[in-house]
Formats: C-alpha cells, structure tokens, sequence
C-alpha cells in the first residue's frame, strides 16, 4: 500500500516538525525555509543578507544540498553559526535533518535562523520544517512560466522573491505574464524582486526579515509573525506599493 507508507512519513515529519518549531519557539528563534530551484541564486542572496544584517541580529543557517560543503563554506565566510547538511539522494529537507542541525545551534544565541533548503520546486513544499515562514525564490533566468508551473510553492509561501532582475533586458521573461500567474494563485501574494549583483530590492528583503523577528520577540512563545496556515491564505500586512503585486 504504496500511499499509506507515504501518510505515515508525512505523519512522522509534521511530528518532527512539531518539536522542532516548540524549541525554535523557546529560543524565541524566527525560523525561513527557503525554498528555489538550483541556480536561482538562494545562496548568494544569504552571502548579501548575512552582509547586511544589524549586528544586534544574530544569525545562523541550515544548509542542505545533495553532496559538497560548498555553500556551507560560502556562508561561514559571512556568519558563524552555519550547519551544512548533505542529504544524499534525497532531494528534499526533511524535519529529521533540522532537528539534528538545531543540536549543533546554540538557540539562545540567534534571533533568526534561515534554512537553505535543497534547490528544488517541488517536494521542499510538502515537507513542514517547524519554520515560521516560507520563502519561495524564482530567477529571471528560468522563465517567466514557473509560478504557474509551480502553484503548490506560490500558494504555500509566505513571500515570493523573484531574483537577478538585474538580467531582465538579457533574458526572456515577461514580467506581467509572471506576475499574473501569482496574482491568480495567490491574490494577496507578497513579491520582492531582487538583484544581488546591483543591490536592488536587498532592503525590502532584509527589513521583511527583521520585521519578522521583531513581531515573535514582541508576541512571544504564542508563535511567529506569519500564520502558517498550510492551504489557506494568510491576512497580510498592507504591502508596501513598491513591494506587492
Ligand atoms: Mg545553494
Ligand atoms: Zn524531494
């Protein structure tokens, strides 16, 4: 019974996960998974955030590929709590992987804890790591039909990014037909568009991110800023024109 054994591993990963967001919530830890297709630029866009944090932000990431330590050591180039977590063929995080990464993390150190998941669009969505929020990255360079090829990401993240605008007069992607496609899926979506290379959209990015951390440190344990309401839409703050769809 092919789909009851995938039940009970979803059933034993929300349970996993469950734990991991109680220890998360006790560190008063503001948790993203961040979730994108290889090469859409996940990493360099943490090299810029972790550059650019307030120092009274202290951070940490998770970072999960197949094989290689590569980005792990990209990213201890730029903050000093990073666990690398190399997957195998699994081509998804899991919860399992975040509870044993959060034993090498001293929680009462960081405020905020971004988790790289592996570049993937697809199963990453389905597995809850006990984050606050989720975080779906695109890239101009993969075309501009990958919300639409990827709904279950656009409607189950709390924010959009859609990365390397930088390259927009380079490449083909219409930016209106991706923009309609997350309007569709998710009406009230939040959407940055960034650029590591030029800066842009960096701010907006990081001042998301510290609002995040702000609101768990003022609601306490009760739980993070964003509703994870898996499915269902969550009320969003007015967005910033510059910001929102
Ligand atoms: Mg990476
Ligand atoms: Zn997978």
């Amino acid at each position: 019974m092919k789909i009851q054994i995938v039940e009970n591993v979803l059933k034993l990963n929300d349970e996993v996960a469950a734990a991991n967001r109680a220890r998360l919530a006790q560190g008063r830890v503001f948790t993203v998974d961040l979730m994108g297709a290889p090469g859409a630029g996940k990493t360099a866009l943490l090299e810029a955030t972790l550059k650019r944090l307030p120092a009274s932000t202290r951070a940490a990431v998770i970072v999960g590929d197949l094989a290689t330590a590569r980005d792990g050591q990209r990213l201890q180039a730029c903050c000093r709590q990073v666990v690398q977590v190399n997957t195998g063929k699994t081509c998804h995080l899991e919860a399992h992987h975040v509870a044993r990464a959060l034993q090498r993390l001293n929680l009462d150190r960081i405020d905020l804890l971004i988790i790289e998941n592996v570049g993937n669009l697809i199963c990453p969505v389905g597995f809850d790591l006990g984050q606050g929020a989720k975080v779906g990255l695109f890239s101009v360079t993969e075309g501009d039909d990958k919300a639409a090829k990827h709904p279950f990401l656009v409607r189950e993240s709390d924010l959009l990014v859609l990365n390397k605008v930088d390259l927009l007069p380079y490449v083909k992607f219409d930016s209106g037909v991706f923009r309609r496609d997350v309007a569709r899926l998710r009406p009230h979506a939040r959407l940055i568009e960034t650029s590591v290379t030029t800066g842009q959209g960096l701010d907006l990015w990081i001042n998301w991110l510290l609002g995040c951390c702000a609101t768990l440190r003022t609601r306490g344990r009760s739980g993070g800023p964003v509703a994870i309401g898996r499915g269902r839409p969550r009320k969003t703050r007015p967005a910033r024109k510059d910001a929102a769809l």
